[in-house]
């Protein structure tokens, strides 16, 4: 069976996207090297070692969850179901903070990721900045290790430093006086969580996603929070859900410098 076969064949099953992605985790090619080979005889073994994971796909199963790993701002980064996986949404944060950086001279600042999960924002972010270090926290020790690693991976450990803690509670004896505070917060509503789409549902953790009844309680933490998180001067770049923007505004209105980015923007 060529490649081709092979991807028509299960993009029958299960979202093409997603038989990309499994077939270039088997055969360790990637997309564009599998679109160059499509033609060529699939080795037994790579549709044997595809099969399984298309049965994990079809029960909804995320792919990355699969295959352990998800691309994001051009970093391959680790993911483990007790972290959100990144997706291209978050994107416009990253490029928030580096413009945002750029624009302060780069040099020594400081970034502080809240509610970390996989590490994606902020480490995408100090990627792009030789001079930032990072401050990533979570409550989920199990989602610090997986930033650790990510870190870890990317060459980035050394400018990183790991936290754990709950985002919702109030840090009286804190002070980190970060530049930039970047946060993919949880925000999913009570009611849309019974409506999310399975493969959120039943395998993305929760703890990640749910905001409280209408979403917006770690904006509420957050906004208390900040005089101890933030510089004076720094900036906040904050993601939420794609009707979520008025809201948050309103919530952030005596920060001087805030950016928040709705789900589904492209920029
Ligand atoms: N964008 C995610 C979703 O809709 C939610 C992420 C979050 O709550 N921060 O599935």
């Amino acid at each position: 069976m060529t490649y081709f076969e092979l991807l028509k064949a299960a993009s029958l099953r299960i979202r093409r996207a997603d038989a990309i992605e499994l077939l270039s985790f088997v055969t360790e090619l990637s997309a564009a090297e599998l679109v160059r080979d499509y033609g060529e005889v699939c080795a037994d073994s790579a549709a044997t070692a595809l099969e399984p994971l298309i049965i994990r796909a079809e029960h909804d199963e995320p792919a990355a969850y699969i295959t352990g790993k998800r691309e994001f701002r051009g970093l391959t980064f680790q993911v483990t179901p007790d972290v959100l996986i990144p997706r291209s949404d978050s994107e416009p944060l990253v490029d928030a903070a580096v413009r945002s950086a750029q624009t302060r001279g780069g040099g020594e600042i400081t970034i502080l990721d809240l509610c970390c999960g996989s590490g994606c924002l902020g480490l995408a972010a100090i990627a792009k900045l030789p001079g930032a270090s990072l401050i990533a926290i979570d409550i989920s020790d199990k989602a610090l290790a997986v930033t650790r690693r990510n870190a870890e991976t990317l060459g980035l450990a050394e400018r990183l430093t790991l936290i754990q803690a709950d985002a919702l509670s109030v840090w009286e004896n804190t002070d980190f006086e970060a530049d930039i505070l970047i946060s993919n917060p949880p925000y999913v509503t009570a009611s849309e969580m019974s409506a999310l789409d399975r493969s959120v549902r039943d395998y993305e953790p929760h703890l990640a996603l749910f905001g409280g009844t209408d979403g917006l309680d770690f904006y509420r933490a957050l906004a208390e929070n900040i005089p101890r998180l933030l510089a004076p001067d720094g900036v906040l770049i904050l993601e939420c859900g794609s009707t979520q923007k008025s809201a948050v505004e309103a919530i952030t209105a005596g920060i001087s410098n805030c950016v928040i980015i709705p789900a589904g923007t492209q920029l």
